[in-house]
């Protein structure tokens, strides 16, 4: 299979009063079309911050401060090469490397995202349905329109703000009798019973659960390549919660889109996706398929978080249950140790200096940000080094 997202040592930092912290550093991923990967970790492991960064929507005081994000999409690549040639290798082109409007465009038309908060994404003095026909024709207008007057379809400000409210904002009433069509089948699509009536009533008038099927219909919209999904179901009650992944699931081997799918929840990872990415103080130390990092586990901090059977319920307080905390991001405060290192029970002398990424397996499937996969690791050693 092929990749749709490379994403090569993407960082971002925050710069704050008290220093400059590195909320993402080094994060690489590659996507592959169409398949669902779970991106987990405690709160403050700077997973919201990648989904944000990929998205291009990280607020002042924080910016991306270097890597690459390659998406691969051969029309979008022809439209760009002539421009920008030196951001576009083969089909991929680096969003880093073209100017931020281009990139903009691909917003609610490429990607889309989902969050916990379904009331965040809808304007409560419009209905459901005029805010998905707005949804489908921004994705209409974009198709129709020569990619160079893409970039013009979004707003200038580079902001979450901002793109709520370019998605929640409709400039007209059912602008098109086909987007309010295509809105209705949308509701009915994710399952909103009576979809013609649902249409027309405010997201108020919609359940937690209901709102939250709305919300992907209007992510659907747009029939988009990758759908990024932040907390989806995290303020929902679990039956609610499986009904939405379970539908997510379907609408993904339907439309063959990708899911890059962020949560601090391991039973949401094993209901949903084919590979998963344990992130910790900013970075990926655990990476490859459910099989991989739930049964072969061989990162520490991977090994605390499975300290729990996986289920939808619970497993958030088994995260706390690893003892000490997570480290300061402060880039002055990180230090040159395995960011784990201090609540770590294998540590050693060697883990003063910070591990590299290494590969478990002969494919580099599973890979893992620790001294105990690497090939020549010998497990006598950390008796001998000792804690440091
Ligand atoms: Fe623990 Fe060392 Fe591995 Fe870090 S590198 S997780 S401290 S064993
Ligand atoms: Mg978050």
């Amino acid at each position: 299979s092929e990749t749709i997202l490379e994403i090569d040592d993407l960082s971002t930092q925050f710069f704050t009063s008290e220093g400059k912290v590195n909320a993402v550093h080094g994060f690489d991923l590659e996507l592959e079309r169409g398949e669902v990967f779970g991106i987990v970790g405690e709160s403050g492991s700077g997973k919201s911050v990648t989904a944000l960064s990929l998205m291009d929507l990280v607020e002042s005081p924080g910016r991306i401060t270097s890597g690459s994000v390659g998406y691969r999409n051969p029309s979008f690549a022809e439209n760009m090469r002539t421009s920008y040639p030196d951001a576009v290798d083969g089909d991929l082109v680096d969003l880093r490397a073209i100017p931020e409007d281009a990139r903009r465009s691909l917003r609610g038309t490429a990607f889309s995202m989902i969050f916990q908060d379904p009331e965040s994404s809808f304007n409560p003095s419009l209905t459901v349905g005029e805010q998905i026909a707005e949804a489908v024709e921004v994705q209409q207008r974009a198709t129709a329109m020569p990619r160079s007057g893409r970039a013009k379809t979004r707003g200038p400000e580079y902001s979450l703000g901002s793109y709520l409210m370019s998605m929640a904002l409709p400039s007209k009433r059912y602008v098109t009798e086909s987007s309010r069509a295509r809105a209705i089948e949308l509701l009915e699509t994710v399952g909103i019973p009576d979809p013609a009536q649902r249409a027309d009533e405010y997201p108020h008038e919609y359940s937690g659960g209901m709102l939250q099927r709305a919300m992907i219909a209007q992510a659907l919209a747009s029939e988009p390549d990758v759908l990024i999904a932040d907390e989806p179901t995290t303020a929902l009650d679990v039956t609610i919660q499986a009904q939405i992944l379970d539908l997510l699931n379907e609408l993904q081997a339907e439309t063959g889109m990708t899911i890059l799918l962020i949560t601090h929840n391991l039973g949401v990872v094993a209901r949903m996706c084919d590979r998963v990415g344990v992130m910790y103080a900013g970075e990926i130390v655990e990476r490859g398929t459910l099989e991989d990092v739930f049964d072969d586990t061989v990162h520490p901090y991977t090994k605390g978080l499975l300290g729990s059977v996986p289920d939808l319920e619970g497993t958030a307080d088994r995260l706390q249950a690893i003892s000490g905390n997570v480290p300061s991001l402060l880039d002055h405060e990180m230090g040159d140790r395995c960011y784990f290192a201090d609540r770590c029970p294998k540590a050693m002398d060697t883990c003063l200096e910070k591990p590299r990424s290494f590969d478990v397996d002969a494919d580099g499937r599973h890979s893992v940000t620790c001294y105990l996969a690497e090939e020549n690791y010998d497990p006598d050693r950390a008796l001998e080094e000792g804690r440091f």
